[in-house]
């Protein structure tokens, strides 16, 4: 049986940090907010946009919500985001993904100041992840990052497998584990070996989107097993990437979801909203 990491236990440990600096700078007079800004009424979105409010309500920031209707158009999001850019109580701004079909996310995210981009997804950050002068943190990779090292796996030097290629997860957290000395390798839907190239990682890390997609027979005795997946099943019930009733007779460490690696994911933003703040101050 493998052991479980701990997402719920891991992300308070990381906000209690958080929580700590933030007070610590509220006693000089610094005030540290995050702009959350949802488009329509997708209810995932919803839900994420709560989560991530009432986290900072839980470390001590304010949380500033602009809720658009979903006929918002391309041009009215770009004028917020202006605003949001020059206003001076916002440390961090959050656009909430999807956006409706009517508006260019990349449009949005190029236009979010780089150092206001606590989701780390402008080409700025993007750039600077991949050459390892982390500006922001990329919150679900690293938040992946904080969960493998809870377990005391030392990364370097081991096979790690990334299953998925996709700009926010697969391809951050290659170069994440890259900049740890992991060996990498990233697979995806076009990937014709994926059971044996997965049956060599001594950490696997998957961020696919396909319900129970990861069965024992892919994974080694004893790996590292992190499930980024989040799907809902027709019970309503939310289930990962992983088939985790199986693989967990076999892994040596994983993730449950609900409970791992979503909590980090949030954790880790309040982080970067942190460290846009002691950025604007001069404290780092
Ligand atoms: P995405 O943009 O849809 O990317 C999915 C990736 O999986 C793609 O690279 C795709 O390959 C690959 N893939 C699809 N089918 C495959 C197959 N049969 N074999 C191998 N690879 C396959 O998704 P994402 O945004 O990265 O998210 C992935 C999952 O993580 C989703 O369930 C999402 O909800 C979840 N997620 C969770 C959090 C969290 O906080 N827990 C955060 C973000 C995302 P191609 O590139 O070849 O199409």
């Amino acid at each position: 049986m493998a052991n479980l990491i701990n997402g719920k236990e891991v992300s308070a440990k990381v906000k209690n940090d958080v929580k700590e600096e933030a007070a610590a700078l509220a006693a000089k007079g610094i005030e540290i907010g995050l702009a959350v800004v949802i488009v329509g009424d997708n209810p995932a979105s919803r839900v994420y946009v709560n989560s991530k409010k009432k986290a900072c309500a839980e470390v001590g920031f304010k949380s500033y919500e602009y809720a658009l209707p979903e006929e918002t158009t391309q041009q009215e999001l770009l004028d917020l985001v202006d605003v949001l850019n020059k206003d001076e109580k916002v440390n961090g701004i959050l656009v909430q993904l999807p956006l409706p079909k009517q508006i260019d996310e990349n449009a949005i995210i190029n236009a979010i100041s780089p150092d206001k981009d606590v989701d780390a997804f402008h080409p700025y950050n993007v750039g600077k992840i991949m050459i390892g002068e982390y500006a922001f943190l990329p919150c679900t990779p690293a938040g992946v990052m904080e969960l493998i090292d809870s377990t005391g796996t030392d990364i370097k030097g081991k096979n790690c497998v990334v299953i998925g290629r996709s700009n926010i997860v697969g391809k951050p957290m290659s170069m994440l584990l890259l900049h740890r000395s992991g060996t990498v390798t990233i697979c995806h839907s076009k990937t014709t070996n994926l059971r044996e190239i997965c049956a060599q990682a001594d950490i696997l890390v998957v961020a696919i989107g396909r319900a129970k997609f990861v069965t024992a027979d892919m994974v080694k005795e004893g790996a590292v097993v992190i499930d980024v997946g989040m799907n809902r099943l027709e019970n309503g019930k939310l289930c990962g990437d992983v088939d985790f009733d199986e693989v967990e007779k076999k892994a040596g460490f994983i993730t449950p979801v609900p409970g791992g690696v979503g909590p980090m994911t949030i954790a880790m933003l309040m982080k970067n909203t942190l460290t846009s703040a002691k950025k604007k101050n001069g404290l780092i």
